[in-house]
């Protein structure tokens, strides 16, 4: 096993790391950011290095300043959490080259998911079920708009290189599409560096809904279940739960073995997530990601197994530490992100936390990196915490998450709190009756 692992990343993620070494009996070293001096994940690491200036592409996505601050310390392994370097083939490949373990998935696997077109043709292949779609990149308009009169309107428009619910253009009519053509082109030019577009039929009312897999380096592949990801504003993720309240054991079993079988065939190791719309009783892959989600902990919750651990023991060569039999799957978990953005505007609110209290309690969890006096900076990305929950059942979990919200302060900014409670009060949330524009109708009827 490793002494000592550098964590690439920042706020509650790099701390959620941090804790998985601390429990391990492996030393840190956290990589800040000239911002983050006084960050959390750096007063609790063993070690810190200062990798840069602010703006991420400096600090937390410069490659040789992270790479020097490894061999400086003597990192042996590297975990890059999510976001940032995470899905970047050549950054593992660099740390590999320099005899320090990436922890993580092979460069190649990154590789292949993060271009979302061969994902969709190795899908195929491996014989999972796609969202109808072109074949391939649409080089221009026109040929999007042949594509998109076959499939029949609305269809989007998605960068082969996309993430973070970006890069993909709603197109309602033919009279839409080359001006969205060319503004999604450019987008995902300026923001991915690759303008590839592809078109996707447009699925009206689909639940997002994802697998987890966990494989080692020895072959073995297993699924971790569910997570009903369906809440959604502007194709990003609000709230996420486990099981998903639209599937029975059966349906679980189902899907769950064939990705699981999918990724063996692959020969995939560490963890990830394989993505899926869901309506009417079928299921759509969408993409993988190669990497640790944010919504890990519902997982986490429902199995009892410690995803962060897993992933150290599997970058060390270590078999899967359970099998698919091991795995049993207990009771209900619920994830909110909180963001500092106003709840009702999603205004930005970055700035000087006063009061901070989270809440706690039987089967509440927080992960987050914030503290009363802290400095909410600008720079990053605007998730605050996670609260997640457990209960034996869902409406336990609903119980306790509703106490659990009206128990967090966090004065001094805006937060989305105001929104879970508003969300989590709603009937058809109540009724697992969502879909993924489900919360965005609901803002858009002032809730
Ligand atoms: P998850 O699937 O784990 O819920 P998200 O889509 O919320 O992940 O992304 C997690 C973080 O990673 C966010 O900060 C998001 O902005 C960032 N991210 C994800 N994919 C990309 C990408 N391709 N390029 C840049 N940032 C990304
Ligand atoms: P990202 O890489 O940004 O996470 P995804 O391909 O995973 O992008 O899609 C993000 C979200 O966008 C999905 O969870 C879903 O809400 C919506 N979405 C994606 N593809 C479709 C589709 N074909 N039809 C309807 N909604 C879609
Ligand atoms: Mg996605």
């Amino acid at each position: 096993m490793f002494d000592k692992v550098l964590i690439a990343n920042r706020g509650e993620i790099a701390l959620r790391i941090h804790r998985a070494c601390r429990e391990m009996g492996i030393r840190t070293v956290a990589v800040h950011s000239e911002i983050d001096a006084n960050a959390m994940h750096v007063r609790l690491a063993d070690e810190s290095v200062c990798i840069g200036p602010a703006p991420a592409p400096q600090s937390y996505l410069n490659i040789p300043a992270i790479v020097a601050a490894a061999e400086i310390s003597g990192a042996e392994a590297i975990h890059p959490g999510y976001g940032f370097l995470s899905e970047n083939a050549r950054f593992a490949e660099i740390v590999e080259e320099h005899g320090i373990t990436f922890i993580g998935p092979r460069s190649e696997h990154i590789r292949l998911m993060g271009d979302k077109l061969a994902a969709r043709d190795k899908a195929i292949e491996l014989g999972l079920p796609i969202v109808p779609g072109s074949d391939g990149a649409v080089s221009e308009s026109a040929e999007a708009a042949r594509v998109a009169a076959e499939l029949g309107y609305p269809v989007l428009l998605k960068a082969a290189a996309g993430g973070g619910g970006r890069g993909i253009t709603l197109v309602r009519d033919e009279a839409e599409l080359t001006g969205a053509f060319t503004r999604t082109q450019q987008e995902a030019e300026a923001g991915f560096g690759d303008g590839s577009l592809y078109v996707e039929k447009f699925l009206e009312r689909p639940r997002h809904i994802e697998i987890q897999v966990a494989g080692d380096v020895h072959g073995n592949v297993v699924h971790l279940g569910e997570r009903d990801c369906s809440v959604q504003r502007r194709h990003q993720k609000v709230v996420e739960e486990a099981p998903s309240p639209a599937l029975n054991e059966a349906q679980r079993a189902e899907i769950g073995g064939r990705v699981a079988d999918a990724m063996k065939k692959l020969g995939y190791s560490n963890v990830g997530t394989v993505e899926f719309l869901y309506e009417n009783g079928a299921f759509y892959f969408i993409e993988m990601n190669t990497r640790l989600q944010v919504e890990h902990p519902v997982t986490e919750f429902v199995t009892g197994i410690d995803l962060v651990r897993e992933q150290i023991q599997l970058a060390s060569g270590a078999p899967l530490s359970f099998t698919q039999d091991d795995i049993k799957f207990s009771g209900h978990a619920i994830e909110c992100r909180v963001t500092a953005e106003n709840a009702r505007t999603f205004t930005p609110s970055p700035g000087k936390v006063g009061t901070y209290h989270a809440p706690g309690g039987m089967s509440v969890r927080v992960d987050s990196a914030v503290y009363a006096g802290y400095s909410v900076p600008p720079s990053y990305d605007s998730l605050i915490a996670k609260l997640v929950v457990h209960g034996r059942n869902r409406n336990e979990a609903m119980m306790r998450l509703r106490r659990a919200l009206e128990e967090f302060v966090v004065d001094g900014i805006d937060t989305t709190i105001p929104l879970h409670q508003a969300l989590i009060a709603n009937q058809d949330f109540a009724n697992g009756d969502y879909d993924v524009k489900w919360l965005e109708r609901l803002l858009e009827s002032g809730h």
